[in-house]
C-alpha cells in the first residue's frame, strides 16, 4: 500500500516525499488473507495435513535449491496455511522446484511437500498468477495445452509457443539449431497427434480442473 503524499511541502522537503513514496507495508492485515486457501491446496494435493506440519524446517535443509528460493518449502508450507495466496501463486519457489522429493522423504510428518508443490503449480497456471515470461510456467502451460488438443506433444510446436510467449528475439537465435535438427530427423515440424483425440477429451473433461489450462 502506498502511503498519501502530502500535497504542502515545500522545494527543501522534495526530498522526503520521494523517500515517503518508497515506504510500502510489508505485512498483511487479518482481513486480507483467504482463509479457505490452505484447505483448497491440501484438497488439490490429494489430502496433504498441512496443519500437521511442525515448522521444524527439515524440509528446507534437505531441499538442494532452498538457497535459491524467495520462500524455503518451510514458508510455503506456513504461508499455504495461513492464506497467504497472492505471495505464494507469485513464488519464484514453486517454480524452481526441481521434484527431487528430498522434502518429502525427510519430513518427520510425512508431509508430501512436492504434491504440494504440484498443487500450487496447477493453481497459479490456471489463475494466471506466475510472472508472465517466466520460461518453465509458460512451457508447462504450452506443453498441457498441446497435448489437450493432440493427445501429443509436438516439440516444434511447443518451443515456437514457449519462444513467442516469454522472449521472441531468442527464437532467431535458436533457429539455426532448430533447422539443424531437423535435417538430422531430431525435430519434427509436422503435427503429431492421436486418433481418437474425442475420448482423451472426454477422459480430461470429467477430470477435476483436467480442462482449465
Ligand atoms: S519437514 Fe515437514 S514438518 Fe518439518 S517444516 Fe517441512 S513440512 Fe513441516
Ligand atoms: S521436491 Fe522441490 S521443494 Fe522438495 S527438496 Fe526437492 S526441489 Fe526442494
Amino acid at each position: 500500500m502506498q502511503l498519501p503524499i502530502p500535497t504542502n511541502v515545500h522545494s527543501d522537503e522534495s526530498h522526503k516525499v520521494e523517500d515517503i513514496k518508497k515506504v510500502v507495508r510489508r505485512i498483511k492485515f487479518e482481513s486480507e488473507l483467504d482463509h479457505n486457501f490452505g484447505e483448497h491446496i491440501a484438497e488439490k494435493a490429494y489430502g496433504q495435513k498441512l496443519l500437521g506440519c511442525i515448522q521444524c524446517g527439515t524440509c528446507s535443509a534437505t531441499c538442494p535449491l532452498s538457497h535459491y528460493m524467495d520462500y524455503t518449502p518451510r514458508k510455503v508450507i506456513a504461508m499455504t496455511r495461513e492464506g497467504f495466496k497472492e505471495e505464494v501463486l507469485n513464488s519464484l519457489t514453486i517454480w524452481l522446484c526441481a521434484s527431487c522429493y528430498s522434502c518429502t522423504v525427510e519430513c518427520p510428518r510425512q508431509i508430501h511437500i512436492t504434491e504440494i508443490m504440484y498443487a500450487l503449480k496447477r493453481e497459479a497456471i490456471q489463475h494466471g498468477y506466475y510472472p508472465k515470461r517466466l520460461t518453465i510456467p509458460v512451457l508447462a502451460r504450452e506443453f498441457y495445452k498441446r497435448v489437450l488438443k493432440d493427445g501429443r506433444n509436438t516439440e516444434s510446436w511447443v518451443l515456437v509457443s514457449l519462444y513467442l510467449h516469454t522472449n521472441p528475439f531468442a527464437m532467431i537465435k535458436e533457429a539455426i539449431l532448430g533447422i539443424k535438427l531437423f535435417l538430422r530427423g531430431r525435430l519434427t515440424i509436422g503435427k503429431e497427434r492421436i486418433k481418437r483425440r474425442d475420448q482423451l477429451h472426454a477422459i480430461l473433461g470429467n477430470t477435476k480442473g483436467g480442462s482449465q489450462i
